[in-house]
């Protein structure tokens, strides 16, 4: 049986790109850049003025006893004056460009003005004070940011800087999440003994959401052939990435393999030596969609999305791959099956501002009401093994 790193590397290797769009910079945050973005200028463009105040010429101030004639006023966005006499200064703006003639700035509270004249004291004036030298933040031509890089608010605001109206970023994936089986209920719906809530689609779709995948559908089949192949089939020619969850296992209604199979879905692997989420499936239709058929059990459907899942389609977007962070138990934790092992764990930051993993084991894969209050899992190795307090471990967000 595939290990869980085989599984992880057999789906990359059979995972297309997604297409790129161009998006206005309003809808841009939270996608996956697909250009490179240069500095279309020097950073600062120009000397910029970093304080409001005067602009002067540092040796002038010096060699007057401080006193010089204010010979104008300007503003951020005024063309530069110029000081055609050094005795001189200019009223200036806090982004201003310094005028021509001038190489300080001396701020607004350490100046007496009276009528046309400004007096700065004995403190001397340092060439270059409150001013953000041309270029001193980046050269023109720079790259800013790299293709591969999700974009958060800092990153929008330096395309927007570099002058990107559009940027060129994936497209999202269409997703379609399908739930199956006879026994489940949607929520609001009257529920009979026997029944259960369909929850795992809810789950699974809060988490794409969550994670900035937006174009998400939803469905649910019955566990009847005719119509899973009916349905099954109009999501292939429809979507891009199929996730479903339920009807992989070994009973005999679990019908979803030997459908995708006949549909042309080819089989990547069925089954990781992992617990919760072993029967995992894993296929790839010839024109393009990805199938990810996840166990059924709530808590197996949802370590098998953010283990592998998620990054799957991050990397699909082109999302410049980060390795989950490391992450160490606070606790000791017994692992008795000979699977790589899932542990629901809950962040817990110490005086010291070290975050480690509190385990919070639930009852079994159906349990997935111990999951509330949780960050994620970790991924401990196979057993049989006790873990001790201390050991450090992948860490998966859910
Ligand atoms: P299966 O993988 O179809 O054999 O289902 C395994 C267990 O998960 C069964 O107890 C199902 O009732 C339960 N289950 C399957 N799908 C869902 C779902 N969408 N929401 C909640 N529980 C589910
Ligand atoms: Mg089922």
């Amino acid at each position: 049986m595939l290990t869980p790193a085989q599984a992880e590397t057999l789906i990359e290797q059979h995972l297309a790109c997604l297409p790129i769009e161009s998006l206005p910079l309003t809808q841009a945050a939270g996608a996956v850049l697909r250009e490179n973005i240069y500095a279309e200028r020097d950073q600062p463009p120009f000397d910029r003025v970093a304080m409001d105040g005067f602009a002067l010429a540092s040796a002038a101030a010096a060699s007057n006893s401080g006193r010089l004639r204010v010979a104008g006023i300007q503003a951020a966005g005024d063309p530069p004056h110029t000081l055609s006499d050094p005795e001189s200064c200019i009223e200036i703006m806090t982004g201003a460009m310094l005028p021509h003639g001038c190489d300080a700035v001396v701020p607004v509270e350490n100046a007496q003005r009276t009528g046309e004249i400004a007096e700065f004291g004995r403190k001397a004036v340092e060439p270059w004070q409150n001013v953000h030298r041309r270029g001193s933040d980046c050269r023109q031509g720079s790259l800013l940011l790299a293709a591969g890089t999700r974009l958060s608010a800092p990153e929008v605001a330096i395309a927007a800087g570099a002058g990107m109206a559009r940027l060129r970023v994936s497209a999202q994936p269409m997703i379609v999440v399908i739930s199956t089986g006879n026994e489940l209920v949607e929520p609001g719906e009257q529920i009979e003994p026997h029944q259960v809530r369909r929850s795992n689609a809810y789950g699974i779709t809060a988490a794409l959401r969550q994670h900035g995948f937006a174009r998400v559908a939803d469905d649910h089949v019955r566990d009847d052939e005719a119509e899973i192949e009916k349905r099954l089939d109009f999501h292939l020619r429809t979507h891009d990435v199929l996730i479903l969850s339920g009807g992989v296992s070994m009973g005999k209604m679990d019908l979803i393999p030997k459908v995708l199979e006949r549909l042309g879905v080819t089989l990547v692997f069925h089954h990781i030596a992992q617990r919760p989420g072993k029967p995992m499936w894993f296929g790839v239709s010839e024109d393009g969609p990805a199938v990810f058929a996840l166990p059924g059990n709530p808590v197996s459907t949802l370590v098998c999305l953010a283990r592998y899942v998620l990054p799957a389609l991050r990397a699909a977007m082109g999302q410049s791959a980060a390795d989950a962070p490391r992450i160490s138990l606070t606790s000791p934790f017994e692992v008795k099956a000979p699977l790589a092992f899932y542990l629901p764990v809950k962040l817990r930051s110490d005086d010291w501002g070290r975050t480690s993993a509190e385990p919070r084991p639930t009852n079994g894969s159906g349990d997935f009401t111990a999951l509330a209050g949780t960050d994620g899992f970790v991924e401990l190795p196979p057993g049989p093994n006790t873990f001790p307090k201390g050991f450090v471990a992948r860490f998966f967000r859910w």
